[in-house]
């Protein structure tokens, strides 16, 4: 057998002991151990997890790394709000592309190759954040698949002209649609307006949903009824939903129920609501993230994401998956082998599924492949495990090679510190 690059000797899950992949023409020709072949190029991965890669299904690329434009005085929603508003009216195109280039590539060089990006349109934004984006989208292709979702960050009813801005984005490149109902003067008018304008192109929608700590304060009810009377199930994902933190388990029971029989998604984001929560409590401060894991037990899928990088909203980040899982798993006390496989899953083979993207190491599907410096998914998140290097239809996109330790053995030669 003839075939391009053989990577020898990874972990893979559901297989024993240490494979061989085989690659040809961009696609897996052969998993298995010791493989015989003729191969261009070879690759030792000297027992590296490899797996389909990171997916990081809820980031904000256009309003990324801008902390040098914003004051953070009180850390809460509103002035995070407000201050982006106020810093992204001054974004050129040329300086999104720019912020954005540079997370992109960090988030390729920690393993990810797919990813749902936000992208503001509203007046202030004109459409210059969208624009960037879609270059950006385009210029990084060789090494990760970009969504795009055209985003109402700061309503919809009180300012017409973003209606307007978002549809002229669905004819021109956007994969799908983003809703605040928590920005709007009129919620459950924002949750039909971005129904109507997602059927009128035929996209999924992903909402920015009930992001606080009281569970009375919701739109939740109102996008289980649209995406039910729309017929929008699973095509539907829902952020932040941080109130659910504060359900006792009989009732998140039945509001878990509820979702997943809506067939709508939930993605979490620790960093930014860990952040921005309980920031009205001075003590006994709530983690206001919401259990994914028992969301997942009741039949929702359920993904962990980046959200934002060093700008209001999260002042911390480097789109970094791994650490995101760990986070997520320290912060919500896992222990158990079980859950944290599950986190994983959140950070991969979830998250794709809630883009409606393959995720799998398969004979004769694509050679996208993640080698992270750890035996299994388990260590992946419990000790955030560096990824070491990536593929994309079976081309190198990146590698950082494991760190070496220097021992330097220390003898009476050493020469004397004095003074
Ligand atoms: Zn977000």
């Amino acid at each position: 057998m003839k075939v391009d690059l053989v990577l020898r000797n990874a972990s893979i899950t559901r297989h024993p002991g240490l494979v061989d992949i085989a690659i040809r023409n961009g696609l897996i020709a052969k998993i298995g151990s010791r493989i015989s072949c003729e191969a261009i190029a070879e690759e030792d991965l000297e027992g590296a997890f490899a797996f389909p890669g990171f997916v990081d299904s809820h980031i904000h690329l256009d309003k990324a790394c801008i902390m040098e434009r914003c004051s953070i005085c009180k850390g809460t929603l509103e002035e995070a709000v407000r201050e982006t508003a106020r810093a992204k009216a001054g974004f050129s195109e040329k300086d999104v592309y720019q912020r954005a280039s540079a997370l992109v590539e960090k988030a390729v060089m920690h393993g990810t190759n797919r990813m749902r990006t936000f992208v503001e349109i509203d007046p202030r934004a004109g459409m210059r954040s969208f624009e960037a984006i879609k270059r950006v989208r385009e210029d990084y292709a060789f090494a990760i698949d970009i969504q795009i979702c055209a985003f109402a960050q700061e309503g919809l009813t009180q300012e017409p002209e973003t209606e307007a801005m978002i549809d002229e984005a669905l004819r021109s490149g956007a994969d799908l649609i983003g809703g605040c109902p928590y920005t709007d003067a009129d919620p459950a008018e924002h949750v039909r307006k971005i129904f109507a304008l997602a059927r009128k192109h035929d996209v999924d929608i992903d909402f920015h949903l009930d992001f606080n700590l009281d569970p009375a304060k919701t739109d939740l009810p109102a996008v289980i009824e649209a995406t039910r009377t729309n017929g929008y199930a699973g095509r539907v994902t829902i952020g932040h939903v941080t109130n659910l933190s504060m359900l006792d388990p009989g009732t998140l029971a039945v509001v878990g129920r509820n979702v997943a029989d809506a067939g709508i998604a939930l993605t979490v984001l620790p960093a930014t609501d860990l952040f921005l929560m309980g920031r009205q409590s001075s003590s006994k401060i709530p983690r206001g993230i919401a259990p994914a894991n028992a969301l997942s037990a009741l039949g929702v899928r359920t993904a962990i994401a980046t959200n934002n990088v060093l700008n209001p909203f999260t002042p911390f980040g480097e789109a970094s998956l791994a650490r995101m899982a760990n986070l997520y798993a320290n912060v919500m006390q896992l222990s158990r082998d079980a859950d944290i496989a599950l986190v994983f899953d959140m950070v991969s083979s979830q998250a794709a599924a809630i883009m409606g993207l393959r995720h799998d190491l398969a004979v004769g599907g694509p050679a996208d492949i993640v080698a992270l410096d750890a035996a299994d998914p388990c260590e992946v998140v419990r000790a955030s495990a560096p990824a070491l290097a990536g593929w994309k239809r079976g081309l190198k996109t990146f590698s950082r090679p494991r760190p070496q330790l220097l021992k330097v053995k220390t003898t009476s030669c050493m020469p004397a510190i004095s003074g």
